[in-house]
């Protein structure tokens, strides 16, 4: 069984599929505690479903994209048969993981987005640098930036381990009434840094 705190089908607020429709499946629980976490109702609530339930429950929607997220979405056990068996079903999955859990038995079919976190966050030291030995080419690499120091750190780390060369993408997040998205493009576009640039669509939609 699988802790779920909300299973909904929205637009994608995030990622390179961002303004897609996608079903999100959110599991309960997350090991950080982030400075800007906007999902903290996830840490703790939630309902026990089997995957069949879960998967019963996403056959609901006339949609083939679903993202497991969180919370934290690798800390529980059974989210691995999860993913294994929505690959099976023909789902385009995605995966939104902090980066601070091994990322090695995901299913290699799924898209990992992994969100590493930056300074203001004051979780950065959780990141686990292993993961990117685990990357696919499909899969995405996420900077959540709250002011300017975020930004020269991710810039540092994006240079330092060629990520841009790693993975399908880099995104810069600003975050949302902290940092304007405006000026997080200026400070890419006067660098040429190799990334794409975020906004937080979600934040804008009036939408689950
Ligand atoms: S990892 Fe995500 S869910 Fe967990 S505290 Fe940070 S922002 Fe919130």
């Amino acid at each position: 069984m699988l802790t779920v705190n909300e299973i909904f089908y929205s637009i994608q607020g995030e990622s390179t599929r961002s303004g897609e429709p996608c079903i999100f499946i959110r599991l309960t629980a997350c090991n950080l505690r982030c400075t800007y976490c906007d999902t903290a109702y996830a840490f703790y609530d939630g309902k026990k479903m089997s995957i069949q339930e879960i998967l019963k429950e996403i056959q609901k929607f006339n949609c083939k994209t679903v993202e497991v997220t969180g919370g934290e979405p690798l800390l529980q056990e059974e989210v691995y048969p999860l993913m294994d068996i929505l690959v099976d079903n023909f789902y385009a999955v995605l995966l939104e993981t902090s980066g601070s859990i091994l990322i090695n038995k995901v299913n290699s079919k799924v898209i990992k987005i992994i969100d590493f976190k930056t300074p203001s966050s004051h979780m950065a030291h959780h990141n686990l640098w292993e993961n990117l030995n685990h990357l696919n080419t499909q899969d995405e690499i996420k900077f959540v930036v709250g002011d300017r120091s975020d930004y020269e750190w991710s810039k540092s780390v994006i240079t330092q381990y060629g990520l841009a060369t790693r993975c399908h993408k880099v995104l810069l997040s600003a975050i949302h009434k902290e940092l304007s998205p405006g000026i997080l493009g200026e400070w890419i576009r006067k660098d040429s840094l190799p990334v794409k640039l975020q906004v937080q669509l979600h934040k804008y939609l009036n939408m689950p």
